[in-house]
Parts: C-alpha cells; sequence; structure tokens
C-alpha cells in the first residue's frame, strides 16, 4: 500500500470540488484494504472510499484516509464456439471496472441486460450502492452476488442479490456503511431482449437505425441511450456535475391526484400499488430554474434535476443553491425532494 499525503482531490470527483485529503491511497487488492483498515484503526481517523467520483459532493477537507478504489478486473468466461441465443452466463468485475467499459464490451459480445445502463459514470462497486437505474432498467435486473468487505470488521462475505435489498435508488450498502463492495457478478443473455418501456428509446432506435425497438439488438439499444444522454446530459469532463441532484419523490395517489387537479401537465407514473413517481426534473423547471444561473453554480439548460458547477465552485455553493431549490418545491407542491448524491465533510457522511 503506497500512502500519500495531502491530496488534492479535484481529479476524483465530477464537481471538480477543491478539497483535500490528509492521507490518500489506491486499493489494488483486498491486502490494500486490510492494511489501510488498520491504518485508520491505529490513527483513529475516519476514511471515505472514492469510485469514479460521480456521485458524491466533498464539502471539506477530508481529515482521514480517502481510499481510491483500483481493483480493475474483469473475469468474462471462456467462449470456445458461437454462443447459441438466449444461453445465460455469468461474467465477474472487481470494484474498480468502470462500469460504462463493463457495459460495452458486454454489448460487443451480443449480450443483453446491461445495455440501457449505456453511459453512466463511476464503477462498477459503486453500481450496486444506489441500485442504478436508467431508461425502465435497474441494476437488480441483472445482478447475481456482490462480495463484500467490511471495514469495520475486517470480514469478507458474499452477499446474494435478494438480500441486498434494493429499492428505488437504494441498497442495504446504504444501511451498512462500512461495507466496501470488491466484486460484482453478473447474469447476462445472448442475444436480443430489447427492454423498451421508455418510449423515447423505441423512437430513437427507429430513427437512428429504422429498426422496430422489439428486434433491438442490445448494441442498437445503447446507441439509442448514448444519442439521448448526449443530447441531454452535460458531459462531467467538460462541465462538472454529478448527474440527476434529487430523487423522483414518491407520493401517494391522493397526493397525486390533488396536485394533477391544480398542475394538469403534471408528470407522474404509477408505481404497481405504491402510490406515483413524479419528475422531479418536471417540478424543477416549473418554477423555473432551468438554465438558472448565479456565481459558479447554476441548473442545467437541458435537465433540471442535474445542478452544473464552473470547476470553481464549492460544494457549499452546490447545496446552497440545492436548499434553495427543495424549499421552492416544497412551498409550490408540497413535495419534499430528496438529494441523491453522497455528501461528505471533513469527517464523514451527513445529510441536507
Ligand atoms: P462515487 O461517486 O465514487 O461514490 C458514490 C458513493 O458510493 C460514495 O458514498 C462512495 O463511498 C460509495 N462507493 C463507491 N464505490 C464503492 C464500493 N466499491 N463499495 C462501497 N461503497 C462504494 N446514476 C444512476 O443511477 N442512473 C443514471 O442514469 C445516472 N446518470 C448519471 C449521469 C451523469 C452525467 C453523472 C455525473 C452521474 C450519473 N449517475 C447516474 C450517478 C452516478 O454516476 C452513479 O451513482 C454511479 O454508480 C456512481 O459511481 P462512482 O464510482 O462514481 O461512485
Ligand atoms: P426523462 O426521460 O426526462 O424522464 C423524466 C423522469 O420521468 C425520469 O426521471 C424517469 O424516472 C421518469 N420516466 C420517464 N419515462 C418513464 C416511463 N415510461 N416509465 C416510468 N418512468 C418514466 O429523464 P432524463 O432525466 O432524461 O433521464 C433519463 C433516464 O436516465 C432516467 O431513467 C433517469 O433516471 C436516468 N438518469 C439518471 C441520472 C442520475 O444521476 N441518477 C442522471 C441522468 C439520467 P426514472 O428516473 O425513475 O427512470
Amino acid at each position: 500500500m503506497e500512502l500519500q499525503r495531502r491530496v488534492n482531490l479535484k481529479p476524483y470527483n465530477t464537481l471538480s470540488l477543491n478539497v483535500e485529503a490528509a492521507y490518500f491511497v489506491a486499493i489494488n487488492c483486498l491486502d490494500d484494504l486490510r492494511q489501510a483498515r488498520k491504518f485508520c484503526h491505529d490513527k483513529c481517523c475516519p476514511w471515505l472510499l472514492i469510485g469514479g467520483g460521480s456521485n458524491l459532493v466533498l464539502t471539506q477537507d477530508f481529515e482521514g484516509l480517502v481510499m481510491l478504489m483500483a481493483m480493475d478486473q474483469v473475469f468474462w468466461p471462456v467462449e470456445k464456439e458461437k454462443q447459441s441465443i438466449s444461453k445465460t452466463f455469468s461474467v465477474n468485475a472487481q470494484a474498480g471496472y468502470e462500469w460504462d467499459l463493463l457495459v460495452a464490451e458486454s454489448v460487443a459480445r451480443g449480450a443483453s441486460g446491461l445495455e440501457n445502463l449505456s453511459l453512466i459514470p463511476g464503477q462498477v462497486g459503486a453500481a450496486p450502492i444506489q441500485n442504478i437505474g436508467a431508461y425502465g432498467v435497474e441494476l437488480k435486473h441483472c445482478l447475481e452476488l456482490v462480495q463484500v468487505f467490511n471495514f469495520d470488521t475486517g470480514d469478507t462475505f458474499e452477499l446474494a442479490a435478494k438480500d441486498c435489498e434494493f429499492g428505488y435508488r437504494d441498497s442495504v450498502f446504504k444501511r451498512n456503511r462500512s461495507w466496501i463492495v470488491t466484486q460484482v457478478q453478473f447474469s447476462l443473455t445472448y442475444g436480443n431482449q430489447p427492454q423498451v418501456s421508455y418510449g423515447i428509446i423505441a423512437d430513437t432506435i427507429m430513427s437512428l437505425s429504422g429498426e422496430l425497438a422489439a428486434n433491438a439488438s442490445p448494441q442498437q439499444v445503447r446507441d439509442a441511450v448514448i444519442h439521448i444522454r448526449r443530447s441531454k446530459l452535460p458531459d462531467p469532463k467538460k462541465v462538472p456535475n454529478v448527474g440527476s441532484f434529487f430523487k423522483n419523490p414518491i407520493v401517494s395517489d391522493s397526493q397525486k391526484q390533488k396536485l394533477a387537479q391544480q398542475w394538469p401537465g403534471l408528470v407522474a407514473y404509477a408505481i404497481d400499488g405504491k402510490g406515483h413517481k413524479l419528475a422531479a426534473g418536471w417540478l424543477i423547471d416549473q418554477l423555473g430554474w432551468k438554465g438558472f444561473k448565479q456565481g459558479d453554480v447554476g441548473v442545467h439548460e437541458h435537465q433540471a434535476l442535474v445542478l452544473v458547477c464552473s470547476g470553481v465552485a464549492t460544494g457549499k455553493d452546490v447545496l446552497d443553491l440545492a436548499q434553495t431549490i427543495k424549499v421552492d418545491v416544497a412551498k409550490k407542491f408540497g413535495v419534499t425532494l430528496e438529494v441523491e448524491p453522497r455528501l461528505f465533510d471533513n469527517r464523514g457522511e451527513f445529510y441536507l
């Protein structure tokens, strides 16, 4: 383990926040995690694990050890002959493997399962933490097994998908902060199994390739998702952001009805017997926030759910804007928005 002192974290978070870690180490293997655990124990210092840094807001210099997940092996099954359609297989990827590379490689093999989750930034290990989701597919649909290192006890164990308590942008990992994901096993299927419940996917497949969505290959779905995302979402390498800043709020059927009477254009989706999901971006947009700019922070011009900053903004600047929007939405719609990215100060996580 190669420990460094006073490391700037700007390159390691997609908001480009300029904060320092008192101690910093890249985690290349399980033994690095064991040594890092001993270091934190001996020094009595807090720790923070960073993957791609695309879902966190760092508001202060961190007084403990920041670990950068760098275990980046992937284990594809050995294929001796052309695989038959509908054959299911497992692939294992270590936590530090780049998420979208895994998606691209699965699609290149003609495998279905991950294509709707194309172009989501970050690493494989972070994907189960909030059960990443996009365009009608969530990670839980193809995850089989997670390998975990418990930073409190030093134990390692495996967790089957059914024990991960996956929900909307939620999992058991959010309630067990000392569990570090070290490897994930996915179940994929050869052949076309397009998930095209989001109408925009079907329309884009048709306009890009002339193919009917029902026949689309994983590559055609991936191309459509990438096309849509590039047209709507800012590239964090050019415009610092962490994607959606708020989760879509879930409200009861009666609250949805009341809101729909008052706001006829309300964008809401029924969730089987569990009320309605409101499009948080639509709520924020109605209040005129889209394209808003103040100092070094603002709201993206094409998607009101994405807060953007200039590269010199502080975490506090970003959270001040988020809080103002949250208060505005609560006042106007009576709906409480929940922040999606994880927030950290000098010693650990906190909540807005
Ligand atoms: P980080 O930001 O590094 O970490 C996030 C949290 O997970 C932190 O608390 C960290 O400590 C913890 N963590 C990271 N790795 C591990 C690990 N191995 N074990 C335990 N804890 C860990 N999300 C979606 O769900 N759907 C989207 O469509 C989507 N689109 C996005 C688009 C853009 C432009 C951006 C910037 C973000 C988007 N996101 C989306 C959010 C984000 O990319 C995902 O949540 C992603 O999984 C975060 O991965 P990361 O490696 O960057 O995690
Ligand atoms: P969008 O297409 O403008 O849709 C707005 C919201 O309505 C989405 O958040 C989506 O909820 C919901 N929605 C749309 N069509 C739906 C359908 N047919 N059934 C159920 N719900 C539907 O959203 P967008 O901002 O461009 O994002 C597109 C997809 O990428 C979404 O799935 C979104 O979650 C994902 N994304 C996530 C992040 C992130 O950081 N978390 C960032 C960018 C994009 P869901 O969000 O529940 O899907």
